[in-house]
């Protein structure tokens, strides 16, 4: 086989066999096809296409391009949860205690911020002494004992994907459905779960800003986890505006343990948080039906026991329980800076890739892989899409502690808000895609 017949084969719109893929990945990890050999047939991908059963063969060849854990050692069905990326996404950090409230075994191996959307692991370690990282081993057996566990994910997994993504992210070959999919689900299938819920994010702070291609990306990691024997269900949800209200590390940490004790700081996030734990008391098959499944999730959190899972999990990691009863724990960022409107009218927008962008600037976020953040920076935003809001109201605040790009931040998050005469709000939760099938909302 040569990797020059592969690429022209896909340049003239072929179907690639599955021997083609893994000829190709595989000689890609090992070194043996160079990168503009590998670019080529990327480009061509996201030219051309591909086929649900091209898009599981590259899957298939880059999850077992690298180690995989086994959680065969856990008993239950193993669940995990990943959502394509935003903006004041804090859900993990309530999803998975509720779930693992309702008996749910959640095994999360999660990554770190990048740009303007933030990681559970940075968030995470923004609780004083919380280890991330935790063996195989350790992992497996916290999640036996508590139904929880929150690992950072190992390098060594889907090494092709490694390799590719940074090959793509230079080569212009990062928005093809088939290559986003097959990276998100290489990795999934490392990781080793049974079951999985995806929050497929689209609008201005997602990957995907459009609905239908949001749409097209969950209906296609769906079938993905169908061919490989993992239940995959997805939502697509809007990521717009930010989903929570609270942006920053320690601050989104803040804001789940305020939401996990009956506090709506946001309603939005509470709705997509309860709605993933629902899917994912029924991927995991702990319950069969959603109404049931509704009052389950409501219960844990109006008993305190999903509250209460996170203070398991963050004292058998290592962490300062402490925090779950006081908040300022946390650390607190050296100065407060109110935003207030200078105008009066309807929210007509806040735009999460600009508030992102804005908290990256303060510290929170990293431009590069490299780059060290600062845990305790951030913002808090008090006015969504749909409100009303009076000339001098505040719109929301920033978090400081290096003022270098402070005026600039400042600037982005007020021109965030865009303020008119009338205004809607959004609709948060559009859709899911379970058994292939896709059911919208309206
Ligand atoms: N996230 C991934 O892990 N891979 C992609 O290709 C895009 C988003
Ligand atoms: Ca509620």
């Amino acid at each position: 086989m040569r990797i020059v017949d592969i690429i022209e084969k896909k340049k003239n719109g072929g179907e690639l066999t599955p021997d083609e893929i893994s000829f190709f990945i595989e000689g890609y990890t090992s070194g043996k096809i160079p990168d503009y050999q590998a670019a080529a047939p990327c480009m061509a991908i996201c030219l051309v296409g591909m086929t649900q059963e091209e898009t599981a063969a590259l899957t298939h060849s880059m999850a077992y391009s690298g180690e995989t854990a086994d959680l065969s050692g856990i008993q239950g069905t193993v669940t995990d949860k990943h959502s394509t990326g935003g903006v004041g996404d804090t859900t993990t950090l309530i999803t998975a205690p509720i779930a693992a409230a309702c008996g749910v075994k959640v095994a999360k191996m999660s990554g770190r911020g990048l740009g303007h959307t933030g990681g559970t692991i940075d968030k995470l370690e923004s609780i004083p002494g919380f280890k991330t990282e935790l063996g195989i081993e350790t992992f497996r057996e916290l999640v036996n004992k508590n139904s929880i566990a929150i690992t950072g994910q190992s390098e060594k997994f889907a090494l092709a994907d490694k390799k590719l993504y940074a090959l793509r992210d230079v080569t212009g070959t990062i928005d093809s459905i088939p290559l986003i999919a097959s990276s998100i689900m290489s990795k999934k299938i490392a990781a080793g779960a049974k079951s999985i819920v995806l929050d497929v994010k689209t609008g201005s702070g997602a990957f995907m800003k459009d609905t239908e291609q949001a749409f097209d990306l969950a209906k296609a990691m769906c079938e993905i986890g169908t061919r490989s024997g993992l239940a995959t269900v997805a939502v697509v949800t809007n990521m717009d505006e930010p989903l929570g209200s609270f942006i920053g590390n320690a601050l989104e940490v803040k804001e789940a343990i305020l939401c996990l004790s009956g506090e709506d700081t946001s309603e939005g996030l509470m709705e997509v948080s309860e709605l993933l734990a629902c899917h994912m008391l029924l991927a995991s098959k702990t319950e069969v039906d959603f109404e049931e499944a509704k009052a389950k999730v409501e219960k844990a959190l109006n008993s305190g026991a999903a509250l209460e899972k996170l203070r398991v999990l963050i004292k058998s990691q290592g962490g300062d329980e402490r925090v779950i009863d006081d908040v300022s724990l946390l650390g607190k960022a050296e100065s407060v800076i109110e935003i207030y409107s200078e105008t009066q009218g309807y929210i007509q927008k806040v735009d999460a890739r600009m508030i992102g962008t804005a908290v990256q600037l303060l510290g929170a976020g990293r431009a590069d892989k490299n780059d060290i953040i600062d845990k305790s920076v951030g913002a808090i935003i008090h006015k969504r899409t749909g409100d009303r809001i009076q000339k001098g109201e505040r719109l929301g605040e920033l978090h400081v502690n290096d003022k270098t790009n402070l005026n600039k931040a400042m600037d982005l998050f007020k021109r965030a808000f865009v303020i008119g005469e009338v205004a809607e709000k959004p609709k948060l939760v559009l859709g899911t895609v379970t058994d292939g099938k896709e059911e919208r909302y309206d």
